[in-house]
């Protein structure tokens, strides 16, 4: 009986953030719409992008914004009512709604336009406040590359050159992300239990402006997802953003993440399962934890990540393989701009810099090539705590699992379960959460 007390609010939810997209369009990551959808038609574009992968017509037209925001209000105070009384066995998927149900609050009233600070926002939709940053760590890691990196001139100039000796020639863009696509792919099938059946058709291609990749879906069924994954040819490749992008995307990352949610939609029928809505604690939790588990397929060991970059990736690329031993100290500067950018982007946001300020400040350690700070930041606001939700949770993610369970192996399984469960942030950031299987409840 109240399992269907709990279905009717999910549906509720899940109408919401349907409807939501009209006016949020990058907002919904994945749908299910059924146990299984094929595309049946040659009406679709690889020349922009859409979210989520296909039309979902009607289902996103109905209500304005301000309708939305009442009905969400209302089904927050609900659920919040509801899990007082909830039974023991039902708490958690009660809780789970509730704070989805104010984060939806929250996005709407962002999208009508109230003012918020960053981190009341953050902390409204991912349940997420990121520390003030200790910017010693700007200073150390940019003097700690200027003497490491090899060349002459001031470390700043070190670190452009480095970066540009490390970029991926176009001509081996598309070898070179097959080859990492099937091994972290090859990898997480080693790990995990996941269909192996979510390798996607790649392909290299022109895309418009910074657009890194660009995916068709031509399917999914309960247990696996058919893409392909055009990658954008003018964008900056490098060793780097390369790996964290295309596993990232697809095997440990978004397709472990879209496969478990789609069978925990069919074993459950719980409709909240259908949906992955960006601006959530728990797609938060997706991408810091596709993240983690990029160093994960590497035993969590830094020595056999660089030797990975190096035999496949250096190799590939025709690039100079003694480079590879600066990888470590480049993957730390890599992390440490993640926190930069959502410096930034927080100080802007709260009005504390100006748009120049804060594209001098980019500049100023070399997280954006000269000149281009004010363009990449000035798009900032337009994906709210896009940092936040995945430099500061990458670490949070990382943090528990270090706790919790040590071994590379058992963090898999925690990470297999967190994807398919419902589950409170809270939980993760005091290392409390358990997997609990839902079909044993
Ligand atoms: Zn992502």
């Amino acid at each position: 009986m109240s399992e269907s007390v709990l279905n009717n609010y999910a549906q509720v939810y899940v109408d919401l953030i349907l409807n939501k997209t009209r006016f949020d369009p990058w907002d919904l990551n994945w749908f299910t719409e059924a146990p299984f959808w094929r595309r049946t038609s040659m009406k679709f574009s690889r020349t922009y992008k859409q979210i989520p992968d296909y039309e979902i017509g009607d289902l996103k037209h109905g209500k304005s914004l301000d309708d939305m925001y009442e009905d969400a209000k209302q089904l927050a105070a609900d659920l919040a009512n509801y899990q007082k009384t909830a039974p023991a066995n039902e708490q958690r998927r009660a809780v789970y709604l509730a704070e989805h149900a104010s984060q939806l609050v929250v996005r709407l009233a962002l999208l009508k336009g109230e003012k918020m600070s960053y981190d009341e926002a953050t902390k409204g939709l991912y349940d997420l406040v990121a520390p003030a940053y200790d910017y010693s760590a700007f200073e150390d890691i940019v003097k700690d590359l200027g003497s490491a990196l090899p060349g002459t001139g001031s470390p700043a100039e070190k670190i452009r050159a480095f970066r540009k000796s490390i970029a991926i020639p176009k001509e081996t863009l598309l070898p070179v992300i097959k080859q990492v696509a099937k091994d972290f792919h090859d990898m997480s099938c080693r790990y995990m239990d996941l269909s192996g059946q979510n390798l996607p058709r790649i392909r290299v291609r022109e895309l418009p402006g910074a657009m890194q990749f660009l995916s068709v879906l031509f399917g999914y069924d309960y247990d696996h997802i058919d893409y392909e994954r055009n990658f954008n040819i003018n964008y900056p490749w490098s060793v780097d953003n390369l790996v964290e992008c295309v596993a990232h995307e697809c095997e440990p990352g978004h397709f472990v993440y879209f496969e478990k949610r789609t069978q925990a939609y069919i074993d459950t029928c719980w409709p909240e399962m259908s949906v992955v809505s960006q601006h959530t604690a728990s797609n938060a939790f997706s991408e810091g934890a596709a993240r983690v588990a990029i160093d994960m397929c590497l035993e969590n060991d830094r020595q056999k990540m660089t030797d990975y970059e190096r035999e496949v990736i250096f190799d590939i690329c025709g690039l100079d393989k003694a480079k590879a031993e600066l990888m470590p100290l480049w993957h730390r500067y890599y992390d440490v701009m993640g926190y930069g950018k959502l410096e930034a982007t927080r100080k802007l946001w709260d009005g504390v810099w100006t748009l120049e300020e804060a594209g001098a400040f980019l500049e100023k350690y070399c997280f954006n090539d000269l000149g281009s700070g004010v363009d990449t930041i000035k798009k900032a606001p337009d994906d709210i705590g896009h940092f936040c939700a995945h430099n500061y949770i990458k670490d949070v993610v990382k943090d528990f699992f270090n706790d919790v369970c040590p071994d590379f192996r058992d963090q898999f399984k925690l990470y297999e379960g967190l994807c398919s469960d419902d589950f409170s942030m809270k939980d993760i950031l005091d290392h409390s959460y358990r997997f609990e299987p839902y079909l044993l409840k």
